[in-house]
């Protein structure tokens, strides 16, 4: 019997071994393929190389933002009439001798108001503006500088997306030719810049029409958001900041027009760190992952 036994003992041994290499070895194999991250990558962005740079101007009631880096300059608004020689020192003052491009979030005196004088001082690529002309001095002044220059500019009615180096740039565009209500500052062009991580918001001085149209999309959220309407009461702010919950708000807005206290409180009850241009200039710097702001000269 002894002469049976042992080697159906020996295969009952080699087979338990073999089960043993089997389930033991390929597992870990198998465990690691199932733990990989996934293949479908998001949305691909260019790798950040650059720093990127975004300097708001003390303009008053009024917005001018220059964002620049090693690739190039975009300048968003110009302030008011008279306030395009202060943008002219301060881009000389960098070092910047162009314009990719120049985007006019609509035509009011506050935002267009120095767009004569950067346009006869520096070449600029390309000039993004909004749909709805307006009946004033300083429109008339920006469209003569346009044809004095032979620039064609680019009316934004549909979502325009550029680069400037790593950094991203989106025009929301207005949905509508003219809205019911202040269709000026409704039909405010609203800019995206990513740039890696970081994503700035800006939102010219869109109202609630137009902002109730624009957060129909989530945007996302946003490292910091340039209030809309130099920080004017209403009801979408509430809207606008749980969507973005942004680190930074930035308000363009002076002692003299201030902005409302119920958008300060809003921010402060959402631990968002308030940036008034009525103390002073702001500099935000993002390297692709965190965005250092502070006051400036
Ligand atoms: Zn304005």
């Amino acid at each position: 019997m002894n002469r049976f036994i042992i080697p159906i003992l020996a295969v009952l041994v080699l087979i338990a071994l073999l089960l043993l290499v089997l389930f033991t070895g390929p597992k870990t194999e198998n465990t690691a393929s199932v733990t990989e991250p996934p293949t479908t990558a998001a949305p691909e962005l260019p790798p950040v190389t650059m720093d990127l740079n975004l300097y708001c101007f003390q303009a008053g009631k009024a917005d001018a933002l220059l964002i620049w880096n090693e690739a190039g300059a975009v300048l968003i608004d110009t302030g008011v009439t008279g306030y395009g020689k202060t943008i002219v020192e301060k881009m000389t003052e960098l070092g910047l001798e162009r314009l990719d491009a120049l985007i006019l979030t609509h035509f009011d005196n506050d935002h267009v108001g120095g767009a004569k004088k950067v346009l006869i001082s520096f070449p600029v690529g390309t000039v993004y503006q909004s749909n709805y002309p307006r009946d004033s001095s300083a429109y008339e002044k920006y469209l003569k500088a346009l044809t004095e220059n032979n620039i064609t500019p680019v009316t934004v009615r549909e979502t325009q997306t550029f680069t400037l180096g790593d950094a991203v740039f989106t025009i929301n565009a207005p949905k509508q030719e003219v809205y019911s209500e202040d269709p000026s500052n409704n039909s405010s062009l609203i800019v995206t810049v990513q740039h890696g991580e970081n994503r700035i918001l800006l939102c010219g001085d869109a109202e609630d029409q137009r902002m109730t149209e624009f957060l129909q999309k989530d945007p996302g959220s946003c490292t910091l958001v340039k209030m809309p309407h130099h920080g004017a009461w209403q009801t979408t702010l509430t809207s606008l900041i749980e969507k973005t919950q942004p680190a930074w708000a930035l308000i363009t807005s002076s002692d003299e027009e201030p902005e409302d206290p119920r958008t300060i409180e809003l921010l402060t009850q959402n631990q968002v760190q308030c940036l008034l241009t009525r103390t002073a200039p702001i500099l935000a710097v993002s390297d692709g992952k965190t965005l250092t702001v502070q006051y400036t000269e």
